[in-house]
């Protein structure tokens, strides 16, 4: 049987005899299209640049081996089955554990501002809220108390102001220095509005002191006593019976109250969460992915997440990476930002993420079990074209070495070194292999390069 022409090693692709661009030395009867050829040298262009691919040793020259059969029959017996190179879809992906979040930069945790009692609680976990809506009021002390110092502050102010207006009328009766001892009580007193205003401020409550101004003493504490506490509210409550020490506790963002853990008459302080309310209508998906990958990971790339225990995909878009790997763990974090308009995520929902880094859907693929490494290359065993041309013709299967892509559900993705429609040996094809390094054809192989 006459050798085929050797084009030897393909620098570009990385296999020896290379069919992408000697489509000739392919064992099939029919050349493929040049249209198809370019689209397939594309693919491999992609594939390549995926990363690190597993190189073959160009100085190897098993790839000139043919392993002949007495017959049709001995390939039976050795137990030698075949299959065909075809085209199918492969995605690449990188995988790892995850969870479902809530966005962390919507989610608000509530807490009272001052120790009180708990006097109202108006929402429970799954209400729905607006920003500045009422969740409870606290029954505290210290509101009161402030709203005091402010009314005794605006009192003495005005006091100062009129001795102040007073003494100046009687400009010549009294002396320059009294004038100024005034002034300077008035000053004080201002000082101390602006304080007690900003003490209230400090509570969360909307103050503005000079609404106060001209009111009688009996309107001024009318107008703090409900101060902050919503309009649509007020005429849930008997003003009368309404203490001044209430506080009003709004929701600071819109979104779901998600946690409650305040009950009526409990005794809070600043330290403990009342409510936690989370804007759901879009959660975190956070992966944690091994530290190698990060090279093909970029901004944009999709992701699909199953829940444990669920049949459910869920579909987002990788959009932050981390810039450091755990200490501990060598693994790197990323997310992406999840719809969730239904409603159907939940908050700490672990699963399986996938990161898809490339999805092709005419690759060139062969089964798992065709490829085989022999020391130095991969390799397929191709079943020459010929034959079955008669039954004398020889029954021969070539040695191809191959450039191997990814593997997905049993197919391996053969980057350069067969072409689709060619026949390979499948089952059984580490006979092959065998017989391959028995006979030593492998000499000269494995060097170190
Ligand atoms: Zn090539
Ligand atoms: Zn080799």
């Amino acid at each position: 049987m006459p050798p085929n022409e050797d084009f030897g090693w393909c620098s570009k692709h990385g296999v020896h005899n290379c069919v992408l661009d000697h489509p000739e030395l392919a064992e099939r009867k029919t050349l493929p299209s040049q249209e198809q050829l370019q689209e397939d040298q594309r693919q491999a262009q992609s594939s390549l640049a995926m990363g690190v691919r597993k190189e073959n040793n160009s100085r190897c020259t098993l790839y000139q081996s043919r392993i002949q059969f007495a017959s049709v029959e001995s390939v039976r017996q050795a137990g030698v089955d075949i299959g065909l190179v075809e085209r199918d879809r492969v995605i690449e992906a990188v995988s790892g554990n995850g969870e479902i979040v809530y966005d962390p930069t919507r989610k608000a945790t509530i807490a009272a501002r001052v120790p009180g009692s708990v006097w109202a609680v108006e929402k429970n976990i799954g209400d729905v809220v607006r920003q500045g809506e009422l969740l409870a009021l606290i029954d505290a002390t210290a509101v009161g108390k402030i709203k005091s110092e402010l009314l005794r502050a605006l009192a003495e102010k005005a006091l100062q102001a009129k001795n102040v207006a007073r003494l100046k009328d009687a400009r010549g009766a009294v002396a320059g220095a009294r004038i100024i001892e005034a002034e300077a009580a008035l000053a004080k007193a201002r000082a101390d509005v602006l304080n007690a205003e900003q003490a209230i401020r400090n509570l969360g409550l909307p103050i503005d002191a000079d609404n106060l101004r001209g009111l009688s003493e009996d309107q001024a504490i009318d107008n703090l006593r409900l101060l902050g506490i919503p309009q649509t509210y007020l005429a849930n409550i008997d003003e009368l019976a309404a203490s001044t020490n209430l506080l009003p506790v709004v929701a600071p963002i819109s979104g779901t109250v998600v946690d409650r853990s305040v009950s009526l008459g409990e005794v809070v302080d600043p330290s403990m969460q009342l409510f936690e309310i989370a804007d759901t209508s879009q959660m975190w998906l956070r992966l944690s992915l091994p530290l190698e990958t990060i090279d093909q990971l970029s901004i944009g790339q999709q992701i699909r997440f199953s829940p444990d225990g669920s049949s459910r995909i869920i579909e987002g878009r990788l959009d932050w990476i981390s810039t450091g790997a755990d200490q501990h763990t060598r693994m790197i974090d990323v997310r992406a930002i999840l719809d969730n308009q239904d409603g159907r995520l939940r908050d700490r929902t672990f699963g399986t993420g996938k990161v898809i880094l490339r999805d092709a859907n005419d690759a060139i693929v062969v089964p798992s079990e065709a490829t085989h490494w022999e020391g130095c290359c991969n390799v397929v065993f191709v079943r020459d074209k010929d034959y079955f041309a008669s039954p004398d013709s020889p029954k021969v299967f070539h040695v191809r070495s191959v450039r191997l892509g990814a593997t997905y559900q049993g197919k391996t993705e053969v980057i350069a070194g067969v072409l689709p429609g060619e026949v390979i040996a499948v089952e059984g094809s580490d006979v092959l292999r065998a017989q391959l390094l028995k006979n030593g054809l492998g000499a000269g192989c494995c060097v170190e390069e």
